[in-house]
């Protein structure tokens, strides 16, 4: 197989939904990205590593790899989109139209268009000529759960000398993007009666406290 055309590689890419989200009605798969992903990796002569992620059934990351040792080139992204507001789309969400020299469509720049750029990139590169391994990370679930990340940070090989990820920082690169972090508490009162409120123990109340 040969590697498409980057428009089509591009427009492919953008006609595959993989919609995150947290409610289930909204939620998809995002296993048509990843199988072109890997199709398109295949070609280029990478071995490539395709998983079901263990907390999130029918979401897959992909890991493809061209070259052998340690260190070399990640090049990272996310598969999934948000889900999108039809009133507010001017374009077909799932169809990459051109108006104005800008490019539309769901996920065109954050980021399924990321993958494009770069197999185009890797298609001109002469492979001889390469002296360190070139990864491609490609992931699930970021837009909602990270269950993809959280997966592949247990991975015990990956350990690239240098990442790029390809989120949108309005063309300027930006090193160390933000990140994001979160937790939970959670308080756990005891019923009581109105009768006798000390009894009981309002988690309200030091949930306000913490
Ligand atoms: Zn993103």
């Amino acid at each position: 197989m040969k590697l498409p055309a980057f428009m089509e590689m591009y427009q492919q890419l953008i006609a595959a939904p993989s919609i995150s989200a947290l409610e289930d009605s909204l939620n998809m798969s995002n296993q048509n990205v990843i199988h072109l992903l890997a199709q398109w990796c295949e070609t280029l002569g990478f071995t490539v590593e395709v998983t079901e992620l263990e907390h999130a059934k029918g979401k897959y990351n992909l890991i493809a790899r061209r070259g052998n040792g340690d260190g070399g080139l990640m090049l990272a992204g996310h598969t999934d989109t948000v889900p999108f507001d039809d009133s507010r789309w001017q374009f077909d969400p799932f169809k990459l139209s051109e108006q104005d020299n800008k490019l539309y469509g769901l996920g065109s720049i954050d980021m399924k268009g990321f993958f494009a750029f770069v197999l185009n990139a890797i298609s001109e590169l002469d492979e001889l000529q390469q002296n360190a391994p070139i990864m491609i990370l490609a992931t699930a679930d970021e837009e909602t759960t990270m269950a993809g990340a959280q997966e592949i940070a247990k991975h015990p090989s990956l350990k690239p000398a240098r990442c790029i990820i390809g989120e949108p920082t309005d063309m300027v690169p930006v090193f160390t993007h933000k990140g994001h972090m979160t937790t939970a508490i959670r308080i756990v009162g005891r019923s009581g009666h109105s009768s006798d409120p000390e009894r009981g123990l309002n988690a309200i109340e030091i949930m306000h406290q913490v």
